[in-house]
């Protein structure tokens, strides 16, 4: 018996065979005694089969049905007579007791046949229609009509005695999502126990790894639930099955090379098999037959086994599992040493995208709107490890913000370049540079380096793309190179030289990494500033990171500058100061060696602040009317009289808390209106106090700026 798609004409594998839950019935049908009263009640869910029924069986402990059994009865419409016979199979709790044995069309029932040698009736054919063993009011009806036909004929002669409901699992094709037939069909099995052994045994000794390693589980449990494989197809494309029939004695002859005589009787009458093998039957020599084995070719040499495997989780078992099997199996070596399972991509919604909800996206419309590196970006960065992405076309706009990024900062540096006499090579220590931005953006290059390294090593690659994004946006773009326009400016030799040998290698060594994520940006980049005639970056070898360059001291320092940059600058937003007006800064600190880097690096904080005075020391008091902003071992003032409007700033600050706090007041009596709770969806709730909590904290901040402002 095998699984048959009436529509495409063929036998399925089982894992071919998707199921779906049916509303449908039980139909409860009465098999008359062929002698004396009484009947037998049987409950079935595809009626029309029981016009192939060969007997009834009961369970061998079912006291009910003892004294039945050895008797006859007579099958409704068609009156053959079916013998009463007991079976194991048989559970006496389910339904009546009493089962219909159909051997043609039930792979169960079929062994209850081959059991007790009952006769094999077919009444549906290949395309789903009724046989002419199928009796003459049904022949040639589809087999759902011939159902309906069949109830009403059962209900007209009193042999159904009731009709229940019934939600049931059905089989159907994966590919037309036809219900599958049970046939009774001559069909080659491949038995995949003794192969799924030797698959099962190279991934647990971590020959063959999975990224991620959950997938694992997966790949054992189909390995471990193995069933033989039914492999040959009744269509017209894919490799012809290897078997030959000798007309004149019967003899099958399976065969690599086309046989001309038949070895058992020396006749010429042979005849190959006319079924295909599955699909998947070629798939799984994909690894090794596209290198011309068995010959034993430099190629197979070179690739076999090949580095990695990338695939989606839908066809773990089809594809992947079944490599794995074939090549343990018929080259003794496994196919490759990695596989990457992809996550899919899913819509906003997480739905499949298909072309009936018309909610796919073409990549070509996104490749021409937003550049081919922006989609290759966004897809990678959106692909957490193997997990499904929720896709949306906005979603392509952060690959073309970053492609812009990268694209201005190449220009800086192409324009700057042809400022400066170029003069100086590449940094090679990072211990000789004088300059605190040079110092740091080497060892965040390195240290970017080498985690990008480690995640793709590791199949993480979204997080490698994370790594070098955050390094070229944050690091790099805002604040490197800002610093370095400043130095630029004061046209000091020494600036000239952080560009020509600090600045540019970095972004040319941040050029290679991340090349493989947008390969045309950064080969034009690199066509740009590498030497004349240099070979493609695609070809290039970006070596290893130094762990030398990885100065931990230079990245706390810089940090230091950066926070207090940063707290002024927020202050500066928070108090509406306009950009022009020069501020003044108190830093009360009492650690020398602090204060020591801020005084190193007064030019940094002047220029990207808009600062052009610094008081600091130990004993610093608060003066009057000043912002506060409190970092680690460290108190920042800025004194606000002068820089703005302090009676108008107060004004305004008032206006924003009012306003805030009748924003708050409105979604607290929300969230206590027991019809808004019970009405709004849970992420609409939790929006509202998410809005609670941000407005209060903002409250909070201004109220504490309009105390400043309030001090004499
Ligand atoms: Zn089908
Ligand atoms: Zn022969």
């Amino acid at each position: 018996i095998v699984n048959w798609c009436p529509f495409h004409k063929t036998a399925l594998s089982d894992e071919e065979v998707k199921h779906a839950e049916k509303q449908g019935n039980f139909w409860y049908i009465y098999y008359p005694m062929t002698e004396g009263d009484g009947s037998i009640t049987v409950a079935t869910t595809r009626p029309e089969t029981m016009l192939g029924d060969t007997a009834i069986a009961v369970s061998p402990q079912d006291e009910r049905y003892k004294h039945l059994v050895g008797k006859t009865v007579q099958l409704p419409i068609l009156n053959r007579t079916l013998p009463i016979i007991t079976d194991d199979f048989v559970d006496a709790k389910f339904g009546t007791g009493a089962v219909k044995v159909t051997p043609a069309h039930d792979p169960n029932d079929f062994e209850i046949g081959r059991r007790h040698d009952l006769p094999y009736v077919v009444v549906i054919d290949e395309s789903g229609k009724m046989t002419a063993e199928a009796g003459a009011l049904f022949e040639g009806l589809d087999r759902f009509e011939c159902r309906n036909k069949l109830v009403a004929e059962l209900e007209k002669r009193g042999l159904l005695e009731k009709t229940e409901n019934h939600t049931y699992s059905i089989g159907i094709c994966y590919r037309c999502s036809t219900v599958i037939e049970p046939l009774l069909s001559d069909q080659w099995f491949l038995k995949m126990a003794p192969l799924a052994e030797k698959a099962i045994k190279a991934v647990k000794k971590g020959e063959i790894t999975f990224y991620p390693k959950k997938w694992e589980k997966d790949f054992f449990y189909w390995m471990e639930n193995i069933r033989d494989w039914c492999i040959s197809r009744q269509l017209w494309w894919g490799h012809r099955v290897p078997v030959w029939y000798c007309k004149t004695c019967g003899e099958i002859i399976a065969s690599p090379e086309n046989p001309v005589h038949c070895r058992k009787c020396n006749s010429n009458t042979l005849k190959q098999d006319e079924d295909v093998l599955d699909t998947w039957f070629s798939s799984w020599l994909w690894p090794f037959s596209t290198l011309n084995w068995p010959k034993n070719t430099p190629e197979m040499k070179y690739f076999y086994p090949t580095s990695v495997l990338v695939s989606g989780y839908d066809i773990l078992f089809f594809w992947i599992a079944r490599m794995i099997m074939a090549g343990l199996w018929f080259t003794g070596k496994k196919p490759f040493n990695s596989v990457y399972i992809t996550g899919m991509i899913k819509d906003e919604l997480g739905r499949i995208m298909t072309k009936s909800l018309g909610n796919g996206i073409d990549p070509l419309e996104m490749v021409e709107k937003y550049g081919a590196d922006a989609v290759r970006y966004s897809l990678i960065a959106l692909s957490t490890e193997g997990q499904d992405i929720k896709l949306s076309r906005q979603k392509f706009e952060m690959g073309r913000n970053f492609a812009n990024k990268i694209w201005n900062a190449y220009r800086f540096l192409k324009m700057k370049e042809s400022e400066v006499t170029p003069h100086g090579s590449d940094v090679t220590e990072s211990g000789t540079i004088e300059d605190l931005s040079d110092r740091w953006i080497l060892s965040r290059l390195h240290s970017t380096w080498r985690t990008a390294f480690e995640k793709f090593n590791q199949f993480k690659l979204n997080e490698a793309l994370n790594a070098i994004y955050n390094f070229l946006w944050h690091d790099y773009c805002d604040w490197y190179v800002e610093i370095l326009k400043d130095r630029l400016n004061g046209r000091n030799s020494e600036a000239s030289a952080s560009l020509m040998n600090v600045a540019l290698p970095t972004f040319k060594k941040t050029m290679e990494m991340l090349h493989p994520f947008m390969p045309f940006i950064t080969e034009e980049i690199w066509q740009n500033i590498a030497p004349h005639g240099a070979e493609s970056i695609m070809i290039t070898n970006p070596g290893n990171y130094s762990e030398g360059f990885i100065a931990a001291q230079s990245e706390k320092d810089m940090m230091l500058i950066q926070q207090i940059i940063y707290s002024v600058r927020n202050v500066r937003g928070e108090m509406n100061v306009p950009p022009a007006k020069k501020a003044q800064l108190i830093i009360k600190c009492s650690k020398m060696d602090k204060l020591e880097v801020i005084r190193k690096h007064l030019d940094y904080i002047f220029r990207l602040s808009g600062i052009e005075k610094v008081d600091m020391g130990p004993d610093m008091v608060k003066p009057p009317q000043s912002a506060t902003v409190v970092i680690p071992e460290m108190e920042i003032y800025i004194p606000l009289a002068g820089l703005i409007n302090i009676e108008e700033e107060h004004k305004r600050l008032s206006k924003e808390v009012a306003r805030l706090k009748n924003q708050i007041r409105s979604i607290k009596s929300n969230l206590s209106n027991k019809e808004f709770l019970k009405k709004a969806p849970a992420n609409v709730v939790e929006k509202e106090h998410e809005k609670l909590d941000t407005f209060a904290g903002n409250v909070e901040k201004l109220q504490n700026n309009l105390i400043a402002l309030e001090e004499q």
